[in-house]
């Protein structure tokens, strides 16, 4: 059995949908398909899961909500209309819809999470009748049925260990099952939903119930590419990826699939499969646990904005015990979390997400650090950007490193830190933001192009 599951911009129009019931036609196995809410049909359009957290927001608000709410509606009719379904369905998503919208609001991310859940229950409910319409026998089975229990994070939520067991019965049914993205029910009975984007996780976490051979994952691009569109013209699509690659790649921006969705299918070991709902035919890429690194050490290059850093320096830092501890603990009962940290025997510096400090707390940490450890020197730097150069093939080649500083050398761009663990799954930089688009293109010259000087070869074996 395979699990397809549909992204938001190929469900977002009667067309898109047609492609879908195509594509589920063209595969037996393709037996359990997860939808998400219709997405955008052109460049400016609203996403249906925005349009209804304005919607829940002016609730909560007490404001007007005509207008949102025909606005909802209406593209739910359009598609249905573009399907020759009968008005039955509107009239039940409507009747729906209002029935979240007048519901209990005391608890407001309870609430807010079922307004946005119903953009893929409604769209589930829609495309099942669809396909019944043309003769292909469907379900919506709705995740409660499903069994798919989550902890009790609004709008974050996680799969609970009984899931997969409980999703095990859905092996035995003979319909096409159609199953909405993006929540399940905590052990209580609550609706709560994912973090955004989070109908991957319903899909991985689908097939890994299931045991399914392939989870596909379908989107409007032909496959992963090594570096973004947006900064490198044209970029190579990637074939293979191994589940850390992409882990590692989905962590610095590359958006095409969620990185907590990674984790059912690494665990179950299910392939997936990212293609595109436009073009088919297209091979797409594969999402592995193993792949043949002997051509391609580096597997893609990928660079997010947003980062600040800390600098410390401390004489004798490498002996004092608990320093980078007391550090962190700072950091905890501030809530922050740290992405890197890289050190010398003196100093060290830690890499935060820059959304998670005010001015406020930007200052109180800084000042809690100088006088509870007793820095030499202390700093910050904001507007940075991370580059990360990905490959698991990197541990049996030598030179990916001097490749990657030369790249940067001919870009005259100054690399602030580097960091790199001894799984060698990525290699990370740390640059001024404004320069990091200027580092990505040379750096995919230099890897993907050939065009750099420095010579990579196989590791010659180290006894
Ligand atoms: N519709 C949700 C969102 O926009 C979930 C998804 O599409 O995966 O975040």
């Amino acid at each position: 059995m395979k699990v397809a599951k549909f992204g938001g911009t190929s469900v977002a129009s009667a067309e898109q949908l047609r492609k879908v019931a195509n594509i589920i036609q063209a595969d037996k196995k393709r037996r359990i398909v997860v939808v998400s809410a219709p997405g955008k049909r052109f460049n400016n359009d609203i996403k249906t899961t925005d349009l209804l957290i304005a919607l829940g927001e002016r609730c909560l608000n007490g404001d007007q909500i005509t207008k949102e709410f025909d606005t909802i509606v209406s593209r739910y009719a359009e598609i249905a209309t573009g399907l020759d379904l009968s008005a039955h369905i509107i009239d039940e998503i409507s009747a729906s819809l209002t029935d979240t919208v007048n519901s209990d609001k005391t608890n407001k991310n309870r609430f807010m999470d079922r307004i946005k859940a119903s953009g893929e229950d409604n769209n589930a409910k829609l495309f099942a009748a669809y396909l019944n319409s043309i003769g292909v026998a469907a379900a919506y089975v709705n995740p409660k049925e499903a069994g798919i229990v989550v902890t009790d994070d609004p709008g974050n939520a996680q799969a609970l260990p009984e899931t997969y067991d409980n999703l095990k019965k859905l092996k035995n049914r003979n319909e096409i099952l159609v199953i909405p993205g993006f929540f399940g029910y905590s052990p209580e009975g609550n609706l709560v939903t994912f973090s955004r984007g989070g109908s991957d996780i319903t899909g991985a976490i689908v097939a890994a119930g299931i045991e399914a051979e392939l989870y596909e994952n379908f989107t409007d691009v032909d496959s992963v590419f090594c570096a973004n569109p947006n900064i490198v013209d044209n970029p190579k699509e990637i074939k293979e990826l191994t589940y850390k690659e992409m882990r590692e790649l989905s962590y610095a921006g590359f958006s095409v699939f969620h990185d907590e969705a990674l984790i059912p299918a690494f665990r179950a070991g299910i392939p997936v499969c990212i293609k595109n709902t436009n073009n088919p035919a297209a091979p797409g890429t594969f999402i592995v646990a193993e792949r043949d690194y002997s051509s391609i050490p580096v597997a893609g290059i990928a660079s997010d904005a947003g980062f600040c850093s800390i600098y410390v320096s401390k004489y004798l830092m490498n002996r004092e015990i608990g320093f980078g501890r007391r550090l962190l603990q700072i950091l905890e009962d501030e809530g922050i979390s740290y992405e890197h940290m890289p050190s010398g025997i003196d100093d060290l510096s830690v890499i935060l997400r820059e959304n998670q400090l005010s001015d406020e707390k930007e200052n109180r940490v800084l000042e809690r650090i100088k006088t509870e450890l007793n820095v030499d020197t202390i700093s910050i730097r904001h507007n940075q950007a991370v580059i990360m150069v990905v490959g698991e093939g990197m541990t049996s080649f030598v030179g990916t490193s001097a490749k990657a500083t030369a790249a940067f050398a001919r870009a005259s761009v100054n690399i602030e830190m580097i960091n790199q663990g001894s799984s060698e799954v990525s290699m990370m930089f740390a640059v001024a933001a404004e320069d990091a688009a200027r580092a990505v293109r040379a750096l995919y010259e230099e890897f993907f192009m050939n065009i750099g000087q420095v010579q990579v070869q196989e590791a010659i074996e180290i006894k």
